[in-house]
């Protein structure tokens, strides 16, 4: 069962909530978020529905929850979650944003390059990572905090909030004191010390899939976030692994509508590294739109050939105007703006 208070409940409405629970021998759960305060309860379901809690000072509403995660269940919250990042608004359903940038910071040069095309091509969040999770331990591992300044001299220079991977629970202060949005990437999904880290910091964070994630686990990683007090959380579906080995991954595009359906935070599409190649980049993105993603996240860099990292699904700025040209027009088909 979740308890939900009203925005204008006291601290001394929860602690009423709280007793109450415990004095019937069950656990609660307190998640403050921003605009209100949740409390999972656990414990006998019976005993637990059987108590007036509508009645008690400051409760909003009790739901009773049938899946193991609760607070991001569309159970719990039947509106669509809208993440504001500064003035830019994720999961609302007229809009389709489009995020893009280079996967791994390199230089300023590159940087600042790929900043002012995906500016001008219409992007409206800016991606770059300083922070590189690498099969192998010798490959570029990222610029670190250098890389965090340049992404923060870019936001101001281009007008762009940007989103970086965090890989290490103890780099989670540092990125959030620079970045909009944080990400937690594939292989990090079930890092449960670092989703609770992030959980307990104020800036929204990118959930991406684990490419061998279920909808379930995937969702119950959301849930360790939104539990901690964090309840900006953005799911990324960027594809999973199936025995299917054409294409670095395979975009779930089933995902798309069915996280809609069972969850209320946005979904956004990755067909970056979904398909791990230029060519089909636009395609994915075009299916990811039209499948209802609150928007795409795309790889840009102004020399693919020379990238560090993956620069074989990187777009260059050209192709990526163009692809913002089409999927507008998807967009547009199912009722959305760019
Ligand atoms: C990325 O977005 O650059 C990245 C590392 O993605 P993933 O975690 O999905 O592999
Ligand atoms: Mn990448």
């Amino acid at each position: 069962m979740i308890i939900v208070l009203r925005r204008e409940a006291t601290d001394d409405d929860v602690k009423a909530v709280v007793e109450r629970l415990k004095s019937i021998g069950c656990e609660a759960h307190v998640s403050v978020g921003q605009t209100r305060t949740v409390i999972g309860a656990i414990g006998d379901r019976e005993l637990i529905q059987q108590l007036p809690w509508e009645a008690m000072s400051g409760v909003e509403k009790a739901v009773p929850v049938l899946k193991p995660f609760k607070f991001v269940s569309r159970d719990f919250q039947s509106e669509d979650t809208i993440i504001e990042v500064r003035g830019v608004p994720i999961g609302d359903p007229g809009l389709c944003v489009v995020i893009a940038g280079p996967c791994a910071v390199e230089s300023r040069d590159q940087l600042f390059r790929t900043a002012e095309a995906v500016k001008k091509a219409g992007a409206r969040v800016l991606r770059g990572d300083a922070f590189k999770p690498r099969t192998s331990p010798y490959a570029f591992q990222g610029l670190a905090e250098a890389g965090l300044q340049l992404l923060a001299e870019a936001r101001e220079e281009f007008d762009l909030p940007f989103v970086a991977e965090v890989l290490d629970p103890r780099d989670v202060d540092l990125v959030a004191s620079y970045a909009d949005i944080l990400r937690v990437g594939t292989r990090n999904m079930s890092n449960f010390t670092l989703l609770q880290e992030v959980g307990r910091q104020p800036k929204p964070v990118q959930l991406k899939r684990g490419f061998t994630a279920t909808l379930e686990e995937w969702l119950n990683a959301a849930e360790y976030i939104f539990k901690e007090g964090n309840h900006q959380v953005i799911m990324v579906e960027r594809g999973i692994r199936t025995f299917d080995t054409a294409a670095r991954n395979t975009l779930d595009v089933t995902a798309v509508p069915l996280l809609k359906q069972m969850s209320h935070l946005p979904v956004i599409v990755d067909p970056s590294h979904s398909g791990g190649r230029r060519e089909l980049v636009l395609p994915l993105a075009r299916a990811g739109v039209a499948a209802g993603a609150d928007g795409i996240m795309v790889d840009v860099h102004p020399t693919p050939d020379t990238a560090l990292v993956d620069g074989a699904q990187a777009l260059l700025p050209s192709e990526f105007t163009e692809l913002v040209v089409q999927v507008k027009r998807v967009a547009e088909a199912v009722d959305r703006t760019v």
